[in-house]
């Protein structure tokens, strides 16, 4: 059986990557979290100087920043010249910058192919904002990843073991509706549901349910592509705009 191209995208801290790499490493998928490009070129902008109103410098910086798989297999790690700077580029300061930087047009342009040639082999979960849209429109399966932004506040702060009413806590939900709005608004590539997307909303899942979900999910698609191609529509579910979870 061939394996998938699935595009997975959500709003920030919607669990893309911690839920998208544990489905993965059950299918025996690799994952690639998009978001870790962004991060890593807006990283090395504030290192190098580079201003986010010159896109020739930005795109300059596209080619120096590369995935590499970490011990699980997923293409986590960011590398610069070798070095690894995985730690660097979830910084509150590229929290607050990775918005503007990813929306420079040139940069995602320049981006794009680099993307779409890690998903080229197939048997991939890719996980990001604009992955179904635009990336990987004909990806096998499209899951959106959703959740409410004071849901995903909250177990970012209990993650960092945050009092739930402090100020910190409070800081976190202004930065991520801050980036939801960036997110949602630019012009090029914006967070958006494919329309033949599943959305899976995880506000009262546990984290293992929704990783349950996506993997069910994924079999259902790859079950369902067997049957196409041998030609058993017998008991097919409905087709692939059907919602699974809506
Ligand atoms: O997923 P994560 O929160 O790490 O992504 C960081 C930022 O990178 C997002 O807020 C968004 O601006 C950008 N991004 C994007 N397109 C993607 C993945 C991430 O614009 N496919």
């Amino acid at each position: 059986m061939d394996r998938l191209v699935v595009a997975l995208d959500g709003p920030g801290s919607s669990g893309k990557s911690s839920v998208g790499a544990a489905a993965a490493r059950t299918l025996g998928y690799r994952f690639c979290d998009t978001g870790l490009l962004y991060r890593a070129v807006t990283w090395l902008a504030e290192a190098r100087g580079v201003s986010v109103d010159d896109p020739t410098g930005l795109v300059d910086l596209v080619d120096v920043v590369d995935l590499a798989p970490d011990d699980a297999g997923r293409l986590a790690r960011v590398v610069v010249d070798g070095v690894d700077h995985t730690g660097d580029v979830h910084s509150p300061a590229v929290d607050s910058a990775v918005s503007a930087v990813s929306a420079v047009p040139e940069v995602r342009a320049a981006l794009l192919a680099r993307q779409r040639a890690l998903a080229a082999e197939g048997g991939i979960v890719m996980a990001g904002r604009d992955i179904g849209t635009v990336v990987l429109p004909d990806a096998d399966l499209k899951i959106y990843l959703d959740a409410s932004v004071d849901e995903r506040a909250r177990r970012r702060a209990e993650e960092r073991g945050l009092d739930p009413h402090g100020t910190e806590a409070a800081s976190i939900l202004e930065a991520l509706r801050r980036r939801d709005r960036l997110d949602t608004t630019r012009a090029v590539a914006p967070l958006r549901v494919a329309p033949d997307a599943r959305i899976i909303a995880t506000d009262d899942n546990t984290f293992e349910l929704t990783v349950g979900t996506v993997v069910a999910t994924i079999r259902d698609a790859e079950a369902r592509r067997d049957d196409r191609a041998t030609g058993n529509t017998k008991g097919d579910p409905p087709g692939p705009g059907a919602p699974a979870s809506r």
